[in-house]
């Protein structure tokens, strides 16, 4: 399927300069949101994944699926404050901005093989972040699965030596 047709590019959102890749209308789009589910599906299924990890919110739409139809559970990674237990904290710079990420303390048990998730591999700074809460918690990185990478924007060379899926790259 041609994801691309499903995505649409909005100039100077939501600052001057930046290109934002909308992923709505795929979403909107039964057909090509379940098979883009279906293709990270299979890209995971003999990784012997036990936990899905996606940060807020996009991640949540991508992540959340993937983990239903592999039968595994879904920990939600959030900006601080968002989250009501014990947490762990890292900082990281995105796109447009600085942030804090927060996962809570009991989340990932040690040794446990995790798929991160999300809508958009940018810079990296995202994913970089969730990779190191997931592993102050002893967890096993073993996939990072996208919809959409910008390549431009060598997010790739931060993920060095992690297996990396992404459907479309612009
Ligand atoms: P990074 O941390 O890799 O620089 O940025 C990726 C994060 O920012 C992702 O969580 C993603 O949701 C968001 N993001 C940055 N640029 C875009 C964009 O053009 N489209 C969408 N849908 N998300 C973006």
């Amino acid at each position: 399927m041609n994801y691309k047709e499903y995505v649409e590019i909005v100039q100077d959102w939501p600052k001057k300069g930046v290109e934002f890749k909308d992923i709505t209308p795929l979403m909107n789009d039964g057909d090509a949101f379940r098979s883009s589910v279906d293709e990270i599906v299979k890209y995971a299924r003999d990784k012997e994944i036990d936990l899905v990890v996606g940060p807020e919110a996009r991640g949540f739409i991508v992540g959340c699926p993937v983990s239903y139809v592999l039968g595994v559970g879904f920990v939600p990674v959030r900006k601080e404050g968002k989250l009501p237990r014990e947490v762990i904290k890292v900082n990281y710079g995105l796109e447009y901005g600085e942030n804090v990420l927060t996962m809570h303390k009991d989340a990932v048990k040690p040794g446990q093989r995790i798929l991160i998730t999300d809508d958009l591999l940018a810079t990296g700074g995202t994913i970089e972040a969730t990779i190191k809460l997931v592993e102050q918690l002893g967890g096993i990185v073993v996939g990072c699965a996208f919809l959409i990478e910008l390549d431009y924007l060598n997010g790739r060379e931060k993920l060095e030596g992690y297996d990396i899926l992404s459907l479309m790259n612009y």
